[in-house]
This record gives C-alpha cells, sequence and structure tokens, in this order.
C-alpha cells in the first residue's frame, strides 16, 4: 500500500535524526507537509499511522498533517489558480500548459523532540537493577510489591543496613 511505503520512510528518516543525537530523545510530533497533487490519501496516512509505529520507538509520536494547496501558473495566459487536479485547465484560457507550482510536496516540515526524562529519584521509575532483589527472591507477590514497603523505603533501609 502507498500510505504504508510513505509512512516506512518517514519513520526511517525520523529515526536517523534521532540516532544522530548525541542524548537520549524521544519523538513527541512530526510535522509533515503533503501537497494536494500529491497522491496521498490523507485520511487513510492518519488512520494506518498508530498501526505502523505501534512497535517503534514512534508509538507515542503525533503526526501532524499540515495540507498545502495545489497552485498552478498557466504558461499561456500567466494566470495563477489553485489547482485540486493535474488536469485541470487554467480557469481563464482553457490551456493545460501549466506550471504546478505547488501541491507536489511530500516532505518532513519538523521533528519535534524531547530529551527523554531521567528516571525520577524514588516511586515506579526505578531502573532494572535496584528492582532486583525487590521480593527477595520469592516469587512476586500479586500486586508486585514486596513486604508491604514501597521502594524508596526498601532502598532506605538497605542502605542504614549497609
Ligand atoms: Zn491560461
Amino acid at each position: 500500500m502507498h500510505e504504508l511505503s510513505i509512512i516506512q520512510s518517514i519513520l526511517e528518516s525520523t529515526l536517523a535524526v534521532v540516532q544522530d543525537r548525541s542524548e537520549t530523545c524521544t519523538v513527541d510530533s512530526i510535522d509533515l507537509q503533503v501537497g494536494a497533487l500529491a497522491g496521498v490519501e490523507l485520511s487513510t496516512l492518519e488512520f494506518l499511522w498508530p498501526a505502523a509505529v505501534g512497535d517503534t520507538p514512534l508509538a507515542d509520536t503525533k503526526l501532524q498533517i499540515e495540507q498545502l494547496p495545489g497552485k498552478a501558473v498557466c504558461s499561456d495566459c500567466g494566470k495563477s489558480f489553485n489547482i485540486g487536479f493535474y488536469y485541470d485547465p487554467c480557469p481563464d484560457c482553457g490551456s493545460h500548459f501549466l506550471n504546478i507550482t505547488q501541491g507536489e510536496e511530500l516532505r518532513i516540515k519538523s521533528i519535534t523532540l524531547v530529551s527523554a526524562p531521567s528516571p525520577p529519584p524514588q516511586g515506579g521509575g526505578l531502573p532494572p537493577n535496584l528492582n532486583f532483589d525487590w521480593n527477595e527472591g520469592k516469587p512476586p507477590l500479586p500486586g508486585g510489591r514486596g513486604g508491604g514497603l514501597t521502594a524508596p523505603q526498601r532502598l532506605k533501609n538497605q542502605m542504614v543496613k549497609n
């Protein structure tokens, strides 16, 4: 499907940008410009986007699409006008000799990156190595908490012991 391959190339370009950054960051949103003559079904693109990026680092990325109207200049009479389809004639003289000046775009206008937050100092976001002896070798309790202690309390106890 045409729109799927477009999404694929958006993905590849965006991930290349992310990988070029030295710090870890996530992609908040992508602004896409799509010309009216680019032959892209915007509704299909928007419909496919969530599923297509679901297993990628862009799963939470918003796709913002700006549609650019088609514009043409008549080669015969010089009239500038908006054009909806490639084969529309000049509204003034009926000529089909037109220069398309806008509407064929399909490009990423901008990518909004946010630096990935470092793990919060306490509560739910502990890095895996600190979760290691959460239950001290016992099978996980229903609800996932060991001994009634929250993670920060438990860590504090360990620091006191050591
Ligand atoms: Zn004309």
